[in-house]
């Protein structure tokens, strides 16, 4: 039997916007048993598609994203807000879902030649956040071999935004 996440994601209405309902899985993070088991799924797909680095945005991303890295013994690449990286970087603008702009950057050698990158989050939502770290990655010379989450809101195009990329994700709404 598959294990049950959306036991350990709360629910949370009108957050941050009234109508939304904001899907918050601090009780899977600190969750021993619940947290180990999501990220060995999560590294098991990782594994399974080649990766030799996992990427993600900060900061939710790198709850994920550390500890998968950890568990296939490959590199962790940071995608941080503007401003953050202290060396040359690339940079990437995206729309966010609720009506505002953000921006991600990654060190210019964060990606070595030939890497194949399982990049992660906690959830898709608009595909807006990911879809900019994947232009990152693929700038900087690397191969996305795999885009996984622990949530997938169903009910947004993040999927089909993401149609030329091998998605995994542990639990959807
Ligand atoms: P997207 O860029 O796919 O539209 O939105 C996904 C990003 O927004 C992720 O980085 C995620 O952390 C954040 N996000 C948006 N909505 C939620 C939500 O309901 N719950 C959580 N945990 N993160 C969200």
């Amino acid at each position: 039997m598959s294990f049950d996440f959306k036991k350990y994601i709360a629910d949370i209405p009108d957050f941050p916007e009234k109508g939304i309902i904001f899907r918050d899985f601090s009780p899977l993070v600190g969750n021993g048993p619940a947290f180990k088991e999501a990220i060995s799924e999560l590294a098991e797909f990782g594994r399974r598609k080649g990766a030799t680095a996992v990427a993600a945005p900060e900061a939710r991303g790198f709850l994920v994203g550390a500890p998968i890295a950890t568990e296939l013994g490959v590199g962790f690449v940071q995608a941080r807000k503007e401003g953050k990286l202290p060396r040359a970087t690339e940079s990437e603008t995206y729309d966010l879902e609720y009506g505002t702009s953000s921006t991600l950057e990654m060190h210019l050698d964060a990606i070595k030649p030939g890497d194949k990158v399982l990049v992660v989050d906690d959830l898709l939502a608009t595909g807006g956040t990911i879809q900019a770290t994947i232009r990152l990655i693929e700038r900087l010379g690397g191969e996305v071999v795999g885009v996984a989450f622990i949530i997938e809101l169903s009910e947004l195009p993040g999927r089909d935004n993401l149609k030329d990329y091998d998605v995994f994700s542990l639990t959807t709404y």
